[in-house]
Parts: C-alpha cells; sequence; structure tokens
C-alpha cells in the first residue's frame, strides 16, 4: 500500500528559474534513464519477486525512486513556470508551454513521451539486477550532466542529492546480486558450450585505412581465452583450399 507524506524527501530551492533547464529536467522526470522508469521497474521486479528479501529491497528502492520523481518533478515545475505568462520563456519549450501550461509533463528533454518500452524486467533476479546496476549508472551520468549545466546553487544542491542516492541504489543491488551467490557469468540453468564460450573472434582485422590494431587486454586474452583469428576469413580460405576446415563459429555447431 502506497501512503503520501506532503512533504518532499529533500528540500528543494530554485534561485532564478531558468526554464530551458527545467526543460532538461524532464529527462529525469519522463526519460529512459528517469525516476518514473526507476520506480516502476523496481517495483514490478519486486512484485513479480519469489524471494522475500530481495523483494523488500526492490521495493524500497522502487518507493524511493517515487520520492525522487516527486523532487525531479517539483524542480522542472519551479524552473519552466515563467513559462506560464511569459513568452520568450515558452519559446524554449513550445510543447511544455502549450500543450501542458508549463508544468512537469511525462516526457523526455525532446518531449517524446514516456514508455513502459523503458523498462527492464525479466522476472530472473540475478538478471533484473544487473539491469538495474546499470539503470543505475546511468541515471548517476545523467544527474551528473544536469549539474555541469545548472548555474543555481540551490538545484544544484537537490541533483547532488540525488545523484548521490542512485550510487547508493547502485551498491544495494550490486551487495544482492553478490549475495545470490552465483557463480561468475553464469545465468539461468542451461550451460553455455564449453570451448566456444571461452573463443574470442577478432572480427576486425588491419591497420590503417583499413581498421585498427588488434588490442588485447584481459577482455580477449589469459582468463582462459582462445583467440581465434577472422572466422568469417577462415571460411573464405577453408573455401578457396578445398575442404580444409577454418577454424569459424560454423565450425562448432
Ligand atoms: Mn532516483
Ligand atoms: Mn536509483
Amino acid at each position: 500500500m502506497y501512503h503520501h507524506v506532503k512533504r518532499l524527501m529533500y528540500t528543494v530551492n530554485v534561485g532564478t528559474p531558468e526554464p530551458r533547464f527545467g526543460n532538461m529536467l524532464l529527462e529525469q522526470f519522463g526519460g529512459a534513464n528517469g525516476e518514473l522508469a526507476a520506480a516502476l521497474q523496481y517495483s514490478i521486479q519486486g512484485l513479480n519477486c519469489d524471494d522475500p528479501d530481495r523483494q523488500d529491497l526492490l521495493m524500497d528502492i522502487g518507493t524511493e525512486e517515487l520520492s525522487h520523481l516527486e523532487i525531479v518533478g517539483t524542480l522542472a515545475r519551479m524552473h519552466l513556470k515563467p513559462m506560464k505568462k511569459s513568452a520568450t520563456a515558452a519559446e524554449s519549450d513550445p510543447l511544455v508551454a502549450i500543450a501542458g501550461g508549463g508544468g512537469a509533463t511525462l516526457c523526455n528533454s525532446m518531449g517524446t513521451p514516456w514508455t513502459a518500452d523503458y523498462l527492464k524486467i525479466t522476472g530472473e533476479l540475478d538478471v533484473d539486477l544487473r539491469s538495474n546496476i546499470a539503470a543505475e549508472a546511468r541515471a548517476k551520468i545523467v544527474y551528473e550532466r544536469l549539474i555541469n549545466f545548472c548555474d543555481d546553487p540551490g538545484t544544484k544542491d537537490a541533483l547532488q542529492f540525488l545523484m548521490t542516492r542512485e550510487i547508493a541504489h547502485m551498491k544495494s543491488f550490486a551487495f544482492a546480486l553478490d549475495s545470490l551467490g552465483k557463480k561468475p557469468f553464469s545465468i539461468g540453468q542451461i550451460p553455455p558450450t564449453p570451448e566456444l564460450v571461452d573463443q574470442y573472434f577478432n572480427d576486425s582485422t588491419g591497420v590503417g585505412d583499413h581498421g585498427e590494431r588488434d588490442a588485447r587486454g584481459p577482455w580477449n586474452s589469459g582468463n582462459g581465452w582462445e583467440f581465434v583469428e577472422a572466422p568469417a576469413f577462415g571460411e573464405i580460405r577453408a573455401g578457396e583450399g578445398g575442404r580444409a576446415e577454418g577454424k569459424s563459429r560454423s565450425a562448432h555447431r
């Protein structure tokens, strides 16, 4: 059950309203990485969660995100307010000014309506937790950019709070994933095909005009990796040389 307390989670003070910045703030209201998307993603994951402890976590953070939606919506409303009367202010976001009356609307900063397609809900707890860690990272970086484009100290202060909470959530989701005790890279029940799972395909080759140098790192060397040279060319060479077996993807099907 939800209960609304008529008080913001964090006090919002706006010195000089900036309608153009109010429009940017809508990205965190009705955008892909915004607070409504976060609130609904975690709450619906929680609704579907069979693990009572992690369900509690998902519902706690989902509910906190609703409080963030209220903060960022209040911030946007305060910055958009001049649009109610000033034609110059209205020009910074005609959709919000004309259709929305200068209030927060459920769109992103470009006026694209919010969509449930933003939500990542798979019904597999560890997969959902990974999605949530990535979602928090995206929300954090969007807040950071908003802070960098903001001149108003009161607004910056509220955004700093919201940005910090995203890292707090990221920590909770990361520790929750860890607490499941799953082996690294183990997703679902069906094991991946041995050998194939340890092959790195060097699918971009050449230097200079033909491509970049081949970079090597822990993503393709050590850690049990087998570095497979240009599987596509391997198939061509195999075709040219009669029936020779190329080290290609098809060889393992
Ligand atoms: Mn949030
Ligand atoms: Mn969050």
